[in-house]
């Protein structure tokens, strides 16, 4: 039986949805057995397309993005009451994604900041008119409703999506794998004993050997292995992107603690090397972490 599928888009880049359009000829083994109901990304459906649904109606939903707005908020919990089978489709809908940096700042903050205070500003005003009531903080959106399968990644890669629909199509489980992206990747490892942190631009990388021995920053080691580590691959350090592998539980946390016992760093140095360790170690996932959780606990019981 045909499939309807609908993919939904909350606050994102889309880059989930271009990825699957980069399958290209490879959608041809899926299309015939989907029937898209709804996909504003590409073609102009409307909210009222969505809602008028019968509940339980859509075969596999697809939800991209978090819910920054209240206006997300409907569409997630719309998707999640017409569908059978939902997707967190991509880092943002998995664990909050890039979006969850703002977690760091009040919305006020973030308003004034983004449109009074941007060195390219020329109208310093913050914009009312057909804007949705924002939310005070980003969740993940497995927070806020149920899913049935997580498919992490900034974007999953298109085959990542395709394996997923096709377990989906053919009824078979999809679970996440336990290997990381140094699981993956084609580098010689040795013992650790890193002394210093180059920035992205500085040094030399020897290509045959791992990143993180040569004191770059690739957070291999805690992610999950989905992209066939596709940066290292390319001599470019891994940021993270698709979150923490399934056993661990806050992502960040972990490198910290990886990296206390395999830096001959004193803490002053370490301190030095990362000046951003938010947006280091939790590039896709802050939202997902104990600090944001704690952050968004005490600022609830503050109000
Ligand atoms: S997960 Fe990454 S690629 Fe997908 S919508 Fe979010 S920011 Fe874009
Ligand atoms: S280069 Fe990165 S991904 Fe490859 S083995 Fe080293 S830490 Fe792991
Ligand atoms: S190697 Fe790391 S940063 Fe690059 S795509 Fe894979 S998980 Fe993302």
């Amino acid at each position: 039986m045909v499939k309807r599928i609908a993919m939904a888009q909350l606050t994102s880049c889309w880059g989930c949805d271009q990825a699957l359009v980069d399958l290209h000829l490879k959608l041809l083994d899926i299309l015939p057995e989907l029937d898209i109901v709804y996909w504003p990304a590409v073609v102009d459906y409307k909210m009222k397309d969505l809602e008028s649904m019968r509940d339980d109606s859509i075969h596999i939903g697809l939800v991209e993005g978090c819910v920054r707005t209240e206006h997300d908020m409907h569409i997630l919990q719309t998707m999640r009451k017409k569908s059978k089978i939902l997707v967190a489709w991509g880092s943002c809908s998995c664990f909050g994604g890039v979006q969850g940096l703002a977690n760091l700042r009040d919305v006020d903050e973030l308003l004034k900041r983004k449109f009074k205070e941007v060195e390219s500003i020329t109208h310093a005003t913050i914009p009312k008119e057909n804007v949705p009531p924002f939310v005070d903080f980003i969740q993940p959106n497995v927070d806020i409703v149920p899913f049935e399968i997580m498919l992490p990644g900034c974007p999953p890669t298109g085959d990542n999506t395709l394996e997923a629909l096709t377990a989906l199509l053919t009824g078979k489980p999809f679970d996440l794998p336990e290997k990381t992206v140094c699981d993956q990747c084609p580098k010689t490892r040795e013992e650790k004993h890193i002394t210093g942190f180059h920035r992205a631009h500085e040094g030399e990388i020897d290509p045959d050997k791992c990143l993180l021995d040569q004191g770059w920053l690739c957070l291999g080691f805690a992610t999950i292995g989905m992209c066939d580590a596709q940066c290292p691959t390319v001599n470019t350090p891994c940021k993270g992107c698709f979150g923490p592998s399934p056993k661990i539980k806050d992502h960040g946390a972990k490198i910290i603690s990886a990296l206390g016992a395999i830096t001959d760093m004193e803490p002053e140095e370490l301190e030095k090397a990362f000046p951003d360790p938010i947006g280091s170690f939790y590039f896709t996932d802050y939202a997902a972490s104990y600090l944001s959780k704690i952050r968004a606990k005490s600022r609830r019981k503050s109000k």
